[in-house]
């Protein structure tokens, strides 16, 4: 029994169709190899433009991007565009919270590139696009000044809380020695003890170390907070009781 010949596998020929407007590849353009006419409408001047966009999705996120040759107008809708849905879809999930203010400001230099290219002089066979309103002026521009909010007072709140906790720290009280001599400038209770030399006259209490926890008859208890651990209990012993 004679096997089939095999079927000839001739390759299919490319297809020659004409690509619709929306087909031509990022950088080309219907007048050249993407040399100063915009992609979408093929006005000139134009130059290059890559926009940005994310969309946070919870536990998912998308990023996109829209990269290509364009005159000033449709760069402007692009960005614009992609810039406002960023600011309402960029911030839902935990890593996009931190992605879309990154991509919101990496679109910032596409925008000054944007608006550095001259209104277009040569139109191409449709007009530009609209820009529409700037982002701001829009929905959700306003929606986003609640996240923006946020953010700004998270930036914000970074180094204020360092300067809170420097601040705390400086008013905290510096640890004593044992054998070392204090002033006390509040009362039994409410101490506020301050390192003093023990031949000076302001000294009132030298600073001993116990052991077993135990001060002797006629000492104060330091505030605990004044040990080097938080915990140790320092005994103060009226001066003119110490044996000096
Ligand atoms: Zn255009």
């Amino acid at each position: 029994m004679a096997a089939p010949p095999p079927y000839p596998q001739a390759p299919a020929p490319p297809y020659q169709g004409v690509p619709g407007p929306a087909a031509y590849p990022a950088g080309s353009s219907p007048y050249g190899a993407g040399q100063g006419a915009c992609q979408v409408c093929g006005a000139a001047p134009a130059g290059p433009v890559t926009v940005r966009g994310h969309q946070g999705m919870i536990v998912i996120m998308r990023s996109l991007r829209r990269q290509g040759v364009f005159c000033r107008p449709c760069g402007l809708a692009v960005f614009r565009d992609l810039q406002a849905n960023t600011l309402v879809a960029g911030w839902w999930g935990p890593l996009s919270a931190v992605v879309t203010p990154i991509v919101l400001l990496i679109n910032l230099g596409a925008l000054s590139r944007i608006r550095k290219l001259p209104e277009p002089v040569a139109f191409g066979p449709r007009p530009p696009l609209d820009p529409g309103r700037p982002v701001f002026r829009r929905p959700q521009g306003v929606v986003a000044l609640i996240p923006l909010a946020l953010l700004a007072l998270l930036v914000l709140a970074v180094p204020l809380l360092a300067i809170i906790g420097a601040a705390t720290d400086a008013g905290k009280p510096q640890p004593l020695t044992a054998g070392s001599c204090v002033h006390n400038d509040g009362t039994v209770t409410d101490q506020d003890l301050s390192a003093v030399p023990c031949d000076s006259s302001a000294a009132q209490y030298r600073v001993l170390y116990q052991s077993d926890d135990t001060c002797g008859p006629g000492d104060y208890l330091a505030d605990p907070g004044y040990s080097t651990d938080g915990v140790t209990v320092l005994c103060l012993r009226p001066l003119d009781a110490a044996d000096q």
